[in-house]
């Protein structure tokens, strides 16, 4: 057991939980949100300003999870909510197509070159879900290479050595996978092209898709090598199989044109989520206009959705992109530099080992002493001094993320009051770091 103590209750939050945890397995709808890496009370949030959450307890938090992403441009950003607002107003579901589903590919195909086609669905799992299925369906091949800490939503074949909960929980995998989902999937380190290589060579012909991050953010930010993205894409290319890049995290988030925007490599298919649903539950999977019309009701690959397209998530998605221009990125990019050399000046300060690895505007500390590469180095990190640095923060009004294999997130709303909060925040939090045990006696 980690020994941390909890510097304040949260009163209203833990009934709040009680409650939950009566109705709802473990008490909320997603597992890392139960505080269960990092102990305590989780904080129930009833709104949201700008850089701002405040809690039932009515603390105020400076955010530097956004919603795990999507809120790029801060909370309740006026012209988002006024975007919603009109839509709402016109009803909120027709199950028939319209414009704003059009406009919103038409956004996505404009800003990211490899996109020739695009089909809306309602979350990124069901994105990776589907462009799985479709590069089965068009290549009539079976087998998925997919990456250590590399998460790609809960679809049952690639929840195999999968990042984010699964990676806090140090699942290996989950029961309710059957040998045969995930039995054509093939886990391979991240970062190696030799194993690449190696599995192509071992399975001749067999291989559908090279499934990625573009760049990890779910065991911590986890960059490619240079090339390695290159590499996918040429071993690809030469066995027939496809390349998808999952930019579930990164689309819209690391530059107008996402990861691919960054080393413009060009995947067979993408998938994304997040950002481009301004809060909402829209995501989407595109790529090359002949494997998108292997799709239904072009081809013979089916996939659909009730709520896929949905007006009101469209419109906020749509809203918010438009908003995303070269400032935008500029501003974000700037803030989580500012962030980023807080945080580290602090640890040095108290002598705390760790890396602060980036991928564009994404960053997350590594509380270890050499460069993280893969999932076995990110696991090797002494993921103790995470838990009592982050209650340090909550404690001081700052809300990080309540796992140490998690990106944070800033947005275009972090302005200097808020950085300085977590400025003022950072040296009480590197000393409780630095102070951390990992004693087997000690409870939390
Ligand atoms: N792919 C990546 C890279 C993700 O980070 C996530 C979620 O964090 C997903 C897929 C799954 O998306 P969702 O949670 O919307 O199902």
């Amino acid at each position: 057991m980690v020994h941390v103590s909890f510097p304040y209750s949260a009163p209203v939050s833990q009934t709040l939980f009680d409650r939950a945890a009566a109705v709802t397995p473990g008490g909320v709808n997603s597992p890392v949100r139960a505080f269960r890496a990092v102990g305590g009370t989780p904080r129930f949030m009833v709104s949201g300003t700008g850089p701002y959450l405040t809690d039932a307890d009515g603390r105020e938090y400076v955010d530097l999870v956004c919603s795990w992403g999507p809120m790029i441009l801060g909370h309740a950003h006026p012209e988002v909510i006024a975007a919603v607002q009109e839509a709402v107003a016109r009803g909120t579901s027709f199950g028939t197509p319209g414009e704003g589903e059009v406009a919103l590919a038409e956004e996505i195909v404009a800003r990211v070159g490899p996109v020739e086609q695009v089909r809306l669905v309602s979350s990124g799992t069901e994105a990776t879900m589907s462009a799985i299925r479709l590069a089965r369906g068009f290549t009539g091949r079976a087998k998925v290479i997919k990456f250590a800490g590399c998460y790609h939503g809960h679809v049952d074949a690639l929840l195999a050595a999968a990042g984010s909960g699964v990676a806090t929980f140090g699942l290996p995998d989950t029961p309710g996978v059957t040998g045969a989902q995930a039995g054509d999937t093939i886990v391979l380190p991240y970062n190696d092209m030799e194993a690449v290589h190696e599995a192509f060579h071992t399975y001749p012909g067999e291989i559908a898709c090279v499934i990625t991050e573009a760049s990890p953010g779910n065991m911590g930010v986890v960059p490619p090598r240079p090339g390695f993205n290159e590499g996918l894409k040429s071993a690809c290319a030469k066995n027939g199989a496809l390349f998808i890049s999952d930019e579930v995290m990164t689309g819209f988030r690391t530059s107008k044109a996402g990861w691919f925007g960054v080393d413009g490599v060009t995947p067979d298919l993408m998938t994304f989520g997040k950002v481009m649903g301004g809060g909402f539950p829209a995501a989407a999977f595109g790529g090359r206009a002949d494997v998108m019309g292997h799709l239904a009701p072009v081809g013979p690959v089916y996939q659909a959705g009730t709520l896929s397209g949905n007006p009101v998530a469209t419109a906020a998605g749509l809203a918010q992109l438009r908003l995303l221009d070269d400032a935008a990125y500029e501003k974000v990019d700037a803030v989580s530099a500012e962030l980023r050399a807080l945080v580290s000046d602090a640890l040095n300060k108290e002598g705390v080992a760790h890396r602060l690895q980036n991928a564009s505007n994404m960053f997350s500390v590594f509380f270890a002493d050499r460069e993280v590469r893969n999932y076995e180095d990110a696991k090797a990190q002494e993921s103790f001094r995470f838990t009592a640095f982050f209650h340090s923060m909550l404690s001081q009004g700052v809300y990080l993320p309540p796992s140490a294999f998690e990106s944070w997130f800033v947005s275009t709303a972090h302005d200097e009051r808020a950085i300085e909060r977590v400025a003022a925040a950072l040296p009480g939090a590197a000393r409780a770091a630095a102070e951390a045990t990992n004693s087997p006696e000690a409870t939390a």
